[in-house]
């Protein structure tokens, strides 16, 4: 094993870390932290400290960490056939039987799937066949893409400009022209202070229904969106929401992507977020929770509508051009095919959804005193803190205070780890499904405690 300041010494010179303040890190004031082990819960790192991770890694490790089962399912179909592409009819048994299991979860209508590695390159995938889809439809205009302001979809070109983040386009030349952003449905912050939730929804629409008319709808092929907000700010819909927006995608003939990255298998305490609020998507994302993160896969679900057209357009224009060396990985479906049936074993879906809600309400109950709190929300194994510098009229701290940091910090002390979202000072809280009552007490403790410090 190496000596620590010999890892240390290699990090700094050598490793490129993601999302990662480059000069801070450099000067040593964004500290590493190698991670050696994880059982359940909780992560140890190389130092011996042992935290309770209640981000589970980024929303990922749902299942928690340590599953023998995932392993050994790895293990032995690397022992067996590590690699076999995916073109051409080509497959395994693994990424075969996947495929069957996620359609038998998907919501109604939904046909096949196309695996890929990364939330990113899912996405990326969808928008390709959206075009396509227009294309074999005779509709050449109709490709541009909606997204929100907040939304979340990777950090690739297009995802990357779907993505409804400042930072995610500051200097890297994006958004792409082809992507808008429509209001986010961000009911505590983009609401009127005086506005019910469904006057923001009717705002809401009316923002996308202008959009539609200004650019004209046989111009927009489809409108991507989170189930829930999530690395946005892991914002629920306000009540109606989904309902609503559909109505005018579907008056428009305009696809509908729900990107399940998060949400898929389970976190909302059902099996996917668009059976969650009775959404009807064209195309579904999926990664994250499809393998709880044991190997990198990501997939794209497409409706039956889809696919006929998929399906028609290659016998006017040839095989699909479109894929990816890794596309069904044998030991990435292998670990997925091991997930899902643990999942299945052990309930965890309805863990998710019975604990997550009682960490939602030990949350809310505990930091109901607490003055700079203004925001408690969640849904399922989903959580978020909003800090605010007044509660009553919920402005901002200032953004060099760095208020989120700061508590994720003070809770890190603590040995639990929570995650201050990019945007806003917003502590975000997605742990493994397995969490117990008394981890959540923990969790929850250890937020109040940490508020307490930073924020008196
Ligand atoms: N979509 C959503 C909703 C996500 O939360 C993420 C990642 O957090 C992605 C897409 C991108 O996934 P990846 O980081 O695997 O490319």
């Amino acid at each position: 094993m190496l000596r620590n300041d010999q890892l240390d010494q290699w990090d700094h010179d050598h490793f490129f870390h993601p999302s990662t303040h480059l000069g801070q890190f450099a000067r040593g004031e964004v500290k590493n932290r190698i991670i050696t082990g994880g059982e359940g819960v909780h992560i140890t790192d190389r130092d011996g400290n042992r935290l309770l991770d209640a981000f589970a890694g980024l929303y990922c490790v749902n299942v928690g960490y340590g599953r023998q089962e995932i392993a050994e399912a790895i293990a032995e179909q690397a022992r067996e056939l590590a690699y076999y592409h995916a073109y051409v009819g080509h497959g395994t048994e693994a990424s075969v039987t996947l495929a069957k299991m996620i359609i038998d979860r998907a919501p109604d209508n939904m046909s096949r799937v196309y695996f890929g590695q990364s939330g990113s390159d899912a996405n990326e995938t969808n928008i390709k066949l959206v075009w396509y889809y227009n294309n074999i439809l005779g509709r050449p205009e109709k490709k541009k893409i909606i997204s929100r302001w907040r939304g979340y979809h990777g950090s690739g070109l297009m995802t990357g400009s779907l993505t409804g983040l400042d930072l995610f386009h500051k200097k890297f030349d994006l958004p792409l022209s082809q992507v808008l952003h429509t209001e986010a449905p961000y009911f505590y912050r983009r609401a009127d202070l005086n506005q019910s939730e469904a006057e923001f929804v009717a705002h809401c629409v009316s923002e996308l229904e202008a959009m539609i008319e200004r650019e004209g709808a046989d111009t927009i092929a489809a409108f991507i969106g989170e189930p829930v907000l999530g690395t946005g700010g892991i914002v629920p819909p306000p009540a109606g929401y989904w309902e609503a927006i559909q109505k005018v995608l579907k008056k428009h003939d305009i696809l509908l992507i729900a990107d399940e990255v998060v949400t898929g298998f389970g976190r909302l305490g059902t099996m996917f977020g668009s059976t969650h609020y009775g959404i009807e998507p064209d195309i579904i994302t999926i990664a994250k929770g499809l393998t709880s993160a044991y190997a990198p896969l990501s997939g794209s679900i497409v409706s039956k509508g889809v696919w006929d057209v998929l399906e028609r357009g290659t016998d006017e224009n040839g095989p699909i051009g479109h894929g990816w060396t890794y596309s069904a990985h044998p030991i990435g479906a292998a670990a997925g095919v091991a997930n899902l049936k643990l999942i299945d074993k052990l309930d965890l879906v309805t863990n998710a959804g019975e604990n997550g809600a009682y960490l939602n309400k030990s949350m809310k109950e505990a930091l109901a005193d607490l003055p700079h709190v203004g925001d408690v929300r969640g849904e399922g194994m989903l959580c978020a803190v909003e800090l605010v510098a007044d509660r009553d009229d919920r402005t901002f701290f200032d953004a060099s205070k760095k208020v989120a940091p700061a508590i994720a910090a003070a809770m890190a002390k603590r040995n639990v780890i929570a995650r201050a979202m990019p945007q806003g000072d917003i502590i975000g809280y997605a742990p493994p499904f397995c969490l117990t009552r008394d981890e959540a007490d923990t969790v929850v403790a250890a937020t109040a405690d940490a508020i307490r410090e930073v924020l008196g």
